[in-house]
């Protein structure tokens, strides 16, 4: 199969002009300012589903914060999610936290440079083993994405879904057989910047392309159907009514996420899911479920978020308390210092509400 896929393709070629291109065009991202490997898995798992321009500031504040892999185990979570606020997809930063822990603890807070005991670090899948290996220690390991495999379904005209993991695997030994042995950290970078800058999702840029000559989809004029995507099943859609109940000192009331699924560890307004409990309900539910006595007042406003599986939709009240918060999830605090914990997103648009 790969051998008929790569039958008539010069590879030699197309690693010279890919290679050459990025030599003279590679972005200046702060994580290529040398090869450190802590810097480059940073930076690969905050790129993870994320653009590179929102990363470039939260790499620099988080590699400023946690300089070394031991500055990074020895400091608390609380403070790890707080660099990570904002980002989404906070189990990358637990993980990589517990991954830096146990580098530091077994290979001295050196970053393994063997692609075995890169894979049993929580959170390091085959991409960011191949990235890790590749950009850090010049080894050649494929390092295969949603871009990469992106430009490869053109270039080669493969038609498989690359919503199916097996249609990754089988780019991944794809690039194991083109990518250049002598810098493979350019060539994968190559890649990667090509797919971002010029074989973009929409509208390619192939007149400014400097593989054109090796890609069959642009000879064929199929640039802009490949790759082949199925779609990603729809979201389910959550009502909450979320709560901002303040004291009359204006202590607000927040509450700590379960330290497992979605958003663990981070802290939040207490929210309810509004199908199970009615409006006119929430004031005994709150009272039993958290033994907090609060009086409801206004809806303060509305809103949507959207995570790659659910939707939240939240409906934003203000109201009252004047009881002291006993259960161990809560904690009433004074509203300044709402800033030393960390939020998600949605949670931070609801602090504008507060009184
Ligand atoms: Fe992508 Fe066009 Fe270049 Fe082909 S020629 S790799 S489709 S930008």
């Amino acid at each position: 199969m790969i051998e008929k896929l790569l039958d008539g393709f010069e590879t030699t070629r197309f690693q010279h002009d890919l290679i050459e291109w990025y030599e003279n065009n590679k972005r200046d991202l702060p994580w290529r300012k040398n090869q450190d490997p802590y810097k480059i898995w940073v930076s690969e798992i905050m790129l993870q589903q994320t653009q590179v321009d929102t990363v470039i500031p939260y790499f620099q504040r988080f590699i400023k914060q946690f300089p070394t892999p031991q500055a990074l185990a020895l400091a608390e979570e609380q403070d790890v999610l707080k660099a990570w606020e904002g980002l989404g997809y906070y189990s990358r930063a637990r993980n990589l936290h517990t991954a830096v822990k146990e580098v530091v603890a077994r290979y001295n807070g050196r970053v393994p440079n063997d692609s075995k005991q890169l894979l049993k670090l929580k959170g390091i899948g085959p991409y960011t083993k191949g990235a890790i290996m590749s950009i850090a220690f010049n080894e050649p390991y494929p390092a295969v994405d949603g871009n990469v495999m992106r430009v490869f379904s053109r270039v080669l005209k493969i038609e498989d879904d690359i919503a199916q993991a097996k249609t990754r695997r089988l780019f991944e030994r794809v690039v194991a057989k083109i990518i250049s042995t002598e810098n493979p950290s350019a060539f994968n970078q190559g890649i990667m910047d090509l797919g971002a800058t010029i074989c973009t999702p929409k509208s390619p840029q192939c007149l400014l392309c400097p593989v054109q000559s090796h890609c069959r989809a642009f000879s064929e004029g199929i640039e802009e159907w490949l790759p082949v995507k199925s779609k990603a099943k729809k979201q389910k859609r959550i009502p909450y009514i979320s709560l901002l109940i303040q004291d009359k000192q204006g202590h607000v009331v927040i509450e700590k996420r379960p330290n497992e699924g979605l958003l663990a560890n981070l802290w939040q307004f207490p929210m309810v899911p509004i199908k199970e409990i009615e409006i006119k309900h929430l004031e005994n539910y709150i009272s039993s479920e958290y033994g907090l006595n609060i009086r409801l007042g206004n809806k303060q406003g509305q809103l949507r978020h959207v995570f790659s599986h659910i939707i939240w939709d939240i409906e934003v009240f203000h109201a009252t308390t004047t009881d002291k918060v006993t259960d161990k999830r809560l904690k009433q605090i004074p509203k300044d210092a709402l800033d030393t914990y960390p939020f998600p997103v949605p949670h931070q648009k609801m602090m504008s509400h507060l009184s």
